[in-house]
Order: C-alpha cells, then sequence, then structure tokens
C-alpha cells in the first residue's frame, strides 16, 4: 500500500505521474512527491511508527515507494545526543546533536537519501545508476548500489578529499573524476542523463531522493518525545536537507503526531567560501547570485544551489535564519564538538557548530530554547582539512624517565 499520490510542480501545482521525472514542462519549475494526506492520516499514528524497523523504513508511510525498500536497510535513526557540555561552553540550556556521522554505512546522512532514491530506482526499473557528488553522496550511492546490485557511475571533482575518493572506490563503481567544480559535473551529468537511461539520483530521480532527508526531521521529533524542538541548524549545499527538514515537520503536524503547536525556527548554515544561499537570504536579495566555490567544506560546496529559493523561503516561513563561517571558525567548530562531546564531524558538520555558536553568540537563537544541531557527516573523510590544526602528539623513547622529562616540557601536570 502506497500513499504516494504523484509528482507536482513547485512552481504551477500541475501534476504529473510518479515516473523519473524531475522538471515541469511548462514552467520548469522542479517537481516535488505529493502524498495522500487524507488517508495517511487514517493510518499513521505513533503507535505505527514505534512499531517499525529501527531504520528510516518505519517512516515508510511518508516515502516515495510503492513496495519494498531495496536498499538502506540500516540508514536512519542515528542518535539524538544531549550535548549538556557543549551546550554549557555556548551558554544554552538545552541542546542536542543529531548525529548521523554515527550508524550508518558510509557514515553521513547521505545514507537516508540513497536508500530512498535506490529503492525508487529499482521500482522505476534502472539497471544503471548515477549521480553527480560533493563526495558523501558517491560513497553512499556506491555503496548502496553494489549492496542492491546496481550498475554504477558516479561523477566527482576531481579535487576531493583522499577519503572520499577512496571511500567511493572500494565499492568498484565507475569513479569519473571531473576537472572543475560540482556545478561544472552537475551540468555534465544533466547531458548524460538526457542521453542514457540511467537513474541518476540528483537528477530524473532526484524528486524521490530529496524526500530521504525528511527522515532526519522525523527522528529528531520522534527522538523528542513526539515534539519538535524550537531550533534546528542544519547545513546547505543545494538547500534541499534545509527544506525537507522543514517539510517533514509540517507532515508530522498535519497528521497530528507532534505534541503542541508546530514552532521550528530553521537555520541555514553555510561557509563563507561558498554561501550564496545565506547570502542571498542575509542580503535580503530577490536572486541568488551563483559563486565559484573555494572553501574546507568541500560537501557543502556548491555554487549554484537548486533548492537556494525553497530553502531561503524555508527560512522566512518558520522565522530561522543564516549564518556565514570562515574556514577557521569551521575548524574551530569541528574541534569544539570533538573537545566537548567526543564528536569527530567532517567539515559540514564544523560549519552547522561555528554557525550555531554565531547565532547564539548575537542573540538570533535564545539561551532558553531548545536546539538541535544537525551533524550530517563524519571527520574521518576530511582530515586534510584539520590536519594542522589539532596539533602533534607528545613524542617521547619508550622509557618512563621520557615519558615524564617530555610530558612536563610540553607543560602538562601528572
Ligand atoms: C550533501 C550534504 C549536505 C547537504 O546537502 P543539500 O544538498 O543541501 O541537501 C550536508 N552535509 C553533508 C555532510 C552533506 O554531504
Ligand atoms: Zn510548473
Amino acid at each position: 500500500m502506497s500513499y504516494m499520490l504523484g509528482l507536482k510542480c513547485r512552481e504551477c501545482d500541475r501534476e504529473y505521474p510518479k515516473e523519473a521525472l524531475y522538471v515541469c514542462e511548462y514552467c520548469f519549475g522542479s517537481l516535488e512527491v505529493s502524498y495522500d494526506y487524507k488517508a495517511l492520516a487514517k493510518k499513521v499514528t505513533r503507535k505505527t511508527i514505534e512499531a517499525g524497523p529501527k531504520s528510516l523504513w518505519r517512516y515508510r508511510d511518508l516515502l516515495p515507494i510503492d513496495g519494498e525498500p531495496a536498499a538502506g536497510y540500516y540508514s536512519g535513526f542515528t542518535p539524538l545526543v544531549k550535548a549538556d557540555i557543549l551546550g554549557k561552553e555556548l551558554g544554552v540550556k538545552e541542546l542536542y546533536v543529531k548525529d548521523d556521522s554515527v550508524c550508518h554505512p558510509t557514515c553521513s546522512f547521505k545514507d537516508r537519501v540513497v536508500a530512498v532514491a535506490l529503492s525508487r530506482a529499482r521500482e522505476l526499473k534502472f539497471d544503471t545508476v548515477a549521480c553527480a557528488s560533493t563526495g558523501n553522496l558517491a560513497n553512499a550511492v556506491a555503496a548502496h548500489a553494489a549492496w542492491a546490485g546496481f550498475k554504477r557511475f558516479i561523477f566527482i571533482p576531481a579535487n576531493l578529499e583522499i577519503a572520499k575518493i577512496v571511500g567511493t572506490l572500494v565499492y568498484s563503481p565507475n569513479l569519473i573524476a571531473v576537472d572543475g567544480n560540482y556545478d561544472d559535473v552537475n551540468r555534465l551529468c544533466a547531458e548524460i542523463a538526457a542521453k542514457y537511461r540511467w537513474g541518476f539520483v540528483n537528477i530524473n530521480i532526484r524528486a524521490y531522493y530529496a524526500e530521504g532527508s525528511k527522515t532526519l526531521g522525523f527522528e529528531i521529533a520522534e527522538q523528542l518525545g513526539w515534539k519538535a524542538p524550537a531550533h534546528i541548524v542544519a547545513p546547505a549545499a543545494s538547500g534541499s536537507l534545509v527544506t525537507k527538514i522543514w517539510k517533514s515537520l509540517k507532515e508530522f503536524d498535519k497528521l497530528g503526531l507532534l505534541e503542541g503547536e508546530l514552532r521550528t525556527k530553521v537555520h541555514l548554515a553555510q561557509a563563507e567560501g561558498c554561501s550564496p544561499i545565506a547570502t542571498a537570504f542575509l542580503g535580503n536579495h530577490d536572486a541568488i547570485k551563483p559563486v565559484k566555490p573555494s572553501t574546507i567544506a568541500k560537501s557543502l560546496a556548491i555554487g549554484n544551489p537548486a533548492d537556494g529559493y525553497y530553502a531561503i523561503d524555508v527560512l522566512k516561513q518558520s522565522g530561522g535564519t543564516a549564518g556565514i563561517v570562515s574556514d577557521d571558525e569551521i575548524r574551530e567548530g569541528i574541534k569544539l564538538l570533538a573537545r566537548t562531546e567526543g564528536i569527530f564531524t567532517e567539515t559540514a558538520g564544523g560549519v552547522t557548530v561555528a554557525v550555531a555558536k554565531k547565532l547564539i553568540d548575537e542573540g538570533k537563537i535564545p539561551s532558553d530554547e531548545s536546539i538541535v544541531l544537525a551533524i550530517t557527516g563524519n571527520g574521518m573523510k576530511t582530515q586534510e582539512a584539520i590536519r594542522e590544526a589539532v596539533g602533534k602528539p607528545i613524542h617521547i623513547a619508550p622509557s618512563l624517565s621520557s615519558f615524564e622529562a617530555e610530558v612536563l616540557k610540553a607543560g602538562c601536570k601528572l
């Protein structure tokens, strides 16, 4: 039983069948999955969800598949950590970290979107899946496609972090490294997608893929005891995650699953070297000006963000704001989260932590309201970004006297 009705243009509301379509023929608006909320309201309760598997498939009635899932059985249901030590340091009362960097096959929130995209790709009868990626999507598509038995073509900018390249190659996909940035890769992939009948997770099946991000928001609400937090801070590349977090909370609200009224403010985080969405929002500009990215936050380095306008809309609708941080602040953010909560996040997580700190310091997020930070990726994958910033071990000879001498020399107490 599926509650997915079809696809609908986000601009002109024209309806389309639930196929591998992604733009409106009339206005070129992007398409979004629509559901039968009336029927869903009769079927879905907190109990039915709680009885589901401990993965994102517990929300399958709100996801765009017709039959059984075909990938990502272990995606989702990541920890929501009460972050008291970090909260104290930031001067806030109730802080949580939604930690998508662990309990996921490839250690990022892309294990969510790919679970949904590949399940839908199977239903749409694709035998080959493909993607344009800033790194984490490459890892996730390569891994999940191996498990689900798809042929796979993966396109990345050639200058990605080594762990993201190795962490893709190990699954034996066809990995294509393009001389150019993500926006160049994406443009090329649009041409390739027009010629070959492949399931391009972020092109012709993007409408389905993007729905997977909703599960991050569903989980936050469920893990808080069916309550939406006052604030969520999330990073943005294309802007899709931010829009889907908001959609997830609105859906839960519409289905009567939330305690109290929905009053969550969604805040968007970007790096100074690639902040087209945040810059447009903060400057009150009508147009998003594409940029040429230059930041250590490579997973967020999309200069021409496909969902930028929709993300700005979410900030306006929810009453949230945006923040921009430098590469040094990103490194400090990574170290701060590690030092206080024992969570090693990648550069995108550093962006989130640093932006949250900035918004709290500026009073844009009040200190006495609940706050959730969306930590979307794992620090093991972007070690080169902080290698110089974490210091060095205290180097000793294998003797007690050397240990004591060197430790004292380094200024530690014994
Ligand atoms: C892809 C990604 C995001 C956000 O991507 P959107 O395109 O905005 O949905 C955030 N964090 C990490 C680590 C990612 O890989
Ligand atoms: Zn349209």
